[in-house]
């Protein structure tokens, strides 16, 4: 019976023997009380009593084999953990978000998303709105393209279990540099892990490094787009991070050689088009390059296509999340989010998870009702992927979301000689 006992002590080390964390990781927040209680998804550690079942020994009716027969402990090696990371696009907690936020810092936007969304090891966000007090006001008088989500937007993040968001966006001086400490303020307070500004230039460059399942994920968070152009001649150059190949470069290298994985948050790109544009093209090709694992876009208020970096996969753009969209242009109302699967010694995978945006709450599409939207869905991720060097989209799964995988480039044609 001795042998029995092996697995569970090799399961056991998977779960508390994994890399120690650096001085600047972040372990991931545990989920408040609250959210445990109201059934929501375990955790990757909570996981693993299912792996030590998969090793259970064989039933007891099976004649034990002899010593000599028993397979070498080779072959008793957990197969490597899996970390499914659910990626979003444009959180915004400003406008009508911000007033709920105000009236009730129980207010969850995400409320309408699936187990898709709620049973991966970690959630990502971009958090368009910076998190500030400005008096019960979410966005400015005098300007609809100026607001802020209140202080406590950094509780509806942990509460909502949202692991990690990038604050590298247009927005993220929309009330100056006053505001944008404060938000990193509340972001900490909250234990809400960030990347893409800082209270220096050297932390606006730093990745975020997040710890699952005894990996880490190490995330770094750029724009490409402004509000308060030129971004060179703004102050905000000194807080947050810009999609500056050179500047990011050595960053990557060392995180690569510290971390398990590592991610690309970009924003930027032309809003509202289904094509990545020749400049977000040329970042992303640039930065996959380095070796990052999965690139994650975001900006253009729309999805756009997926496409592939030997075999890695680069989301161009994952559209809104928590965003009101616009009647007239029907994609700022629905698009997906990312579920990627990080393996170790693997490409990552990758499915895309639709849902539709009620307001400014997105809601997963509902499996039995809405198999058109679905198929909708798909057509137009095919479509769109055309441009970026085509993907195939699979059906849906048992969570809604479609195993996207790269389109293999067409053969040439063997001409008939007849
Ligand atoms: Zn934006």
């Amino acid at each position: 019976m001795r042998a029995l006992g092996f697995p569970i002590v090799l399961v056991m080390c998977l779960a508390s023997c994994g890399q120690r964390l650096v001085p600047s990781s972040v372990d991931e927040p545990s989920p408040p009380q609250s959210a445990q209680a109201s059934g929501a998804a375990p955790t990757a550690s909570a996981r693993l009593p299912t792996r030590v079942a998969e090793l259970a020994p064989p039933p007891a009716s099976s004649a034990a084999p002899p010593a000599a027969e028993l397979a070498p402990p080779v072959a008793l090696v957990e197969p490597e953990p899996s970390i499914v990371l659910a990626a979003a696009g444009d959180v915004n907690f400003g406008r009508e978000c911000g007033q709920a936020i105000l009236k009730d810092v129980a207010y969850d936007p995400f409320a309408g998303l699936n187990e898709a969304w709620r049973s991966a090891d970690a959630r990502f966000v971009n958090l368009e709105s910076q998190l500030s007090d400005q008096h019960g006001l979410t966005q400015s008088p005098s300007h609809r393209l100026i607001f802020t989500g209140p202080p406590g937007g950094a509780e509806v993040l942990a509460q909502a279990r949202v692991s990690l968001v990038s604050t590298a966006n247009n927005h993220a001086w929309d009330y100056g540099k006053d505001a944008l400490f404060e938000t990193i303020a509340n972001l900490e307070r909250a234990q809400v892990p960030f990347a893409g500004t800082g209270r220096d230039v050297e932390q606006a460059y730093r990745p975020a490094v997040l710890r699952v399942a005894g990996r880490t994920i190490a995330l770094f968070a750029v724009t490409q787009v402004w509000n308060q152009p030129p971004f060179a001649a703004s102050a905000g150059k000194d807080f947050v991070a810009w999609a500056n190949v050179d500047k990011l470069k050595a960053g990557i290298v060392q995180a690569r050689r510290e971390h398990d994985f590592v991610l690309v948050s970009y924003h930027g790109g032309e809003e509202y088009v289904d094509a990545p544009i020749e400049r977000t093209r040329a970042f992303a090709k640039a930065v996959m390059a380095l070796g990052v694992d999965a690139f994650i876009g975001h900006h253009p208020h729309v999805p756009q296509g997926v496409g592939w970096a030997d075999g890695r996969p680069i989301v161009y753009s994952l559209g809104n999340f928590v965003f009101a969209g616009h009647d007239e242009r029907p994609w700022t109302k629905q698009s997906f989010f990312a579920r990627i699967t990080l393996k170790k010694g693997a490409p990552a995978e990758l499915s895309a998870c639709p849902f539709a945006i009620d307001g400014h709450r997105p809601r997963s599409f509902d499996r039995s009702k809405e198999t058109w939207a679905t198929e909708r869905f798909r057509l137009h991720l095919i479509g769109t992927s055309t441009s970026v060097g085509g993907s195939n989209v699979a059906e849906p799964d048992e969570l809604g979301c479609l195993r996207v995988t790269e389109k293999p480039a067409p053969q040439p044609s063997l001409s008939s000689s007849n």
